[in-house]
């Protein structure tokens, strides 16, 4: 007897697809892994029109992987809120690249000191929760990573095959990386799971008790509501924390969120969840109180005329290389407003007030949120300046940070387009990075930096001096700025930081 079910598919191929049927198993009920014995079938995964799961080995080709299926069926279903909704790494993580890169680097090579010992093992937990093939039980799936990011979810896959393949298995898709609205991913899952906890195939009896365990952990998910999605999001401790001093001014409403549809997922985090996100676990509970503040008083209003028709003409700009994306926006901004090169140095403030963008100041106690911005749906753009953090002890410094939040005001605006940010190391590495850029070419553009060198051809410490008072920076962003600019080389970037060192 053969049997072999339809394809079940789900999706669109152009942005998430998912395609699943059940097939004959020839081993015998006693030899099938215990379980899972039930659920052999074959699976399809496409992201953004390229196949994750087709795949070439001496010249057979073949779409799908087919392996028991349960184990990664239940693996979805079992962590569907970290999936969908946890975007931190387990660890310190400085950099902006993909979690199939940052995760599997990390797990390469397991490191002797404790220290090391402990970052591999969280990094371990959160392959778990991330990565598909940690439910593969001996499968040959893709080497895919899903991770939220602010409201999307990123994929990322590294094409590799996995290490017991058998050799000439490859996967066509190579290298990628995709971000997706969470609807467009999260719903033809939903509906996979409840397509296959509804319509399991035939199996042995051995196995019903192991259908049902798979079908009663597909339903739970229809009770997994929030807040439960939403802790995924904030640090521990954090949550409750931020919730309370919500709840206790009666704005929870800036708080929670309402669920919308059948499909349990938050997609589009509130605005206290947004900015509480972003934030270390440790701060205490004034300074939350205070963080609180801001965000109620930015509350209501929205954006002028000239703010929303410069943020309309930059939606769905997405974040490729940091660095280049933070420079080309500033550019294009500098260009827009007409101020590239006029005076001797950018009035990042007069901008704002021209946008207007309130610039405001606050006291935190901790040193680890540089600044605060607000903006977009139901929200006064604002930017707030911590003055405590070691960045903003001077105007120079102060200034740097109002152009960094004013790059969050103008291109890190959610789907919801709606911007609630903290700045700082605990926020998301790859926009944080794109706003610095964004702020030193901002007050730093090219014509005004060539302009103060004036054709010098040897940059010495007294240059970069006066230069820095001229444009109205810090020494040690220019020397930084004048290296990527190509102004400097590496040794004379080296000695001016020496020199500063020495200050
Ligand atoms: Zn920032």
């Amino acid at each position: 007897m053969s049997t072999m079910s339809e394809w079940a598919r789900f999706g669109r191929p152009d942005a998430f697809e998912v395609g699943l049927r059940w097939v004959d198993d020839p081993a015998v009920p006693q030899r099938r892994p215990a379980g899972h014995g039930w659920s052999m079938g074959q699976l399809e995964l496409s992201v953004a029109g390229v196949s994750l799961t087709a795949s070439a080995r001496a010249n057979q080709r073949q779409a799908h992987v087919g392996w028991y299926l349960s184990p990664v069926l239940g693996w979805l279903a079992e962590h569907w809120g970290a999936l969908l909704h946890e975007e931190r790494f387990a660890w310190d993580e400085r950099s902006a690249l993909p979690a199939a890169v940052t995760c599997s680097r990390i797990l390469d090579w397991v490191p002797e000191d404790a220290g090391g010992a402990r970052r591999y093992e969280v990094a371990q937990a959160w392959y778990r929760r991330h990565a598909i093939r940690s439910a593969a039980l001996g499968g040959l799936f893709p080497d895919l990573y899903v991770r939220r990011m602010a409201d999307d979810i990123e994929l990322s896959w590294s094409g590799d095959s996995p290490e017991f393949a058998p050799s000439g298995l490859v996967f066509e898709s190579g290298a990628g990386r995709a971000r997706l609205s969470v609807a467009d991913f999260a719903r033809p899952l939903w509906q996979l799971l409840q397509w296959a906890a509804e319509n399991p195939p035939a199996a042995p009896a051995s196995f019903r008790a192991d259908i049902e365990a798979f079908q009663a952990k597909v339903r739970s998910l229809r009770t997994l509501r929030e807040p439960s999605s939403t802790r995924e999001y904030v640090a521990d401790g954090m949550f409750d924390l931020a919730r309370s001093a919500f709840a206790e001014i009666g704005r929870l409403d800036l708080f929670d969120h309402e669920q919308s549809g059948e499909v349990p997922c938050i997609e589009e985090f509130s605005p206290a969840v947004a900015m509480f996100g972003g934030v270390s676990p440790t701060l205490v509970g004034e300074d939350v109180q205070r963080l609180r503040d801001a965000l109620v008083e930015a509350h209501g209003g929205g954006d002028g005329e000239r703010l929303a028709e410069l943020v309309e003409v930059r939606r769905e700009t997405p974040v490729g290389v940091p660095h280049q994306d933070g420079e080309r926006l500033a550019a294009e901004l500098l260009e827009d407003l007409g101020t590239g090169g006029r005076g001797d140095w950018v009035d990042v403030d007069a901008i704002c007030a021209d946008l207007g963008i309130a610039v405001g100041t606050l006291g935190l106690n901790t040193d680890s949120i540089r600044g605060v911005a607000f903006a977009g749906d139901g929200f006064s753009p604002s930017i707030v300046v911590n003055a405590t953090h070691y960045f903003n002890t001077n105007d120079a410094g102060r200034r740097f940070t109002v152009a960094h939040e004013l790059c969050h005001v103008l291109f890190d605006r959610t789907r919801a387009r709606r911007l609630a940010h903290a700045s700082g190391a605990w926020a998301a590495p790859a926009i944080e990075r794109r706003a610095n850029a964004f702020a030193a070419y901002l007050l730093m553009p090219p014509a005004l930096v060539l302009r103060g060198l004036a054709g010098a051809n040897q940059i010495d410490r007294e240059q970069v001096e006066v230069l820095a008072g001229t444009l109205q920076v810090n020494r040690s962003p220019l020397i930084e700025h004048l290296w990527n600019l190509g102004q400097i080389d590496e040794v004379s970037r080296a000695k001016l930081r020496a020199g500063l060192s020495l200050d």
